[in-house]
């Protein structure tokens, strides 16, 4: 689960390049939801998504995460409780290790001191067990550079990273953008699976709007650093068409 409550991040302040990312923010995502959210460029969506993983602090407000007070913890404290799926799938991993050692890695980043990566029989079982859940034949890779494999595979398994240690939220910043389309597909299909399945709680932002109505079971609308809107139970009778208008709107 997610607490937020008024949040408030602005860049640069003080100064003519000041932006107000956030303006006040609250939010609270339960155990087994899938959150997506949309809104123009600049709206704050990835800024949200940053200070829920600890990127920066937030100025103001307060962060909870699986009822953890985090709110002045730096991103490797946090980073036991989530997963993340960049819109670059080269984000987040190290090219040049094997699959397997990008894993160690993403469970050692909970550690603050002696950085060791040693990789034990439990370790490679659980890993190869997380990944074959994914259906794609991926374990067989793991001793592979994850540079090797395409970017719908890595991004795949940033769903099972998911899965490791106490990690149990997904977050996902427009993952599909620099996919084909096939993967494309298959990657909201199985990260949908996997948010139903293992009720993670899940966290996607989007500018593909026919995915925001066929995904997820809330829907919310940034607009200039404020949730202008949110949906959650109607949100299965939402058109695409009626959420292509609200961005057809005048100001
Ligand atoms: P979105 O993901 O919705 O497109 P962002 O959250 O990335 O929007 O950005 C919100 C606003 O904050 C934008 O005006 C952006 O230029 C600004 N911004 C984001 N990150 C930074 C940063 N690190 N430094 C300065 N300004 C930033
Ligand atoms: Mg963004």
């Amino acid at each position: 689960m997610i607490q937020i409550k008024n949040i408030k991040k602005t860049f640069n302040p003080n100064t003519p390049q000041e932006v107000k990312a956030l303006q006040n923010v609250s939010l609270v995502v339960q155990k087994g939801e899938y959150l997506v959210i949309i809104g123009a460029n600049g709206s704050g969506k990835s800024t949200l998504l940053d200070v829920i993983a600890g990127n920066f602090l937030a100025d103001e407000g307060s962060i909870l995460l699986e009822n953890q007070d985090v709110t002045q913890f730096a991103d490797y404290q946090r980073s036991k409780w989530l997963a993340r799926m960049f819109q670059n799938p080269l984000s987040g991993t190290a090219s040049e290790l094997t699959v397997l050692e990008n894993f160690r890695i993403a469970s050692l980043r909970t550690r603050k001191k002696g950085l060791k990566l040693g990789i034990d029989a439990d370790f490679r079982e659980e890993v190869f067990e997380k990944i074959k859940l994914l259906g794609l034949g991926l374990e067989q890779k793991i001793n592979q550079p994850i540079g090797s494999l395409s970017g719908g595979q890595r991004q795949s398994l940033t769903l099972a990273m998911a899965l490791m240690d106490t990690s149990k939220i997904l977050l996902m910043d427009e993952p599909t953008s620099a996919l084909d389309p096939k993967s494309a597909q298959m990657i909201m299909e199985k990260s949908a699976e996997f948010i139903q399945n293992f009720q993670l709680t899940a966290l996607l932002v989007t500018h593909d709007l026919r995915d925001a109505q066929q995904y997820g079971n809330r829907l919310i609308e940034m607009k200039n650093g404020n949730i202008n809107r949110d949906i959650a139970e109607s949100k299965k009778n939402l058109s695409a068409q009626e959420i292509f208008g609200w961005f057809s709107e005048k100001e």
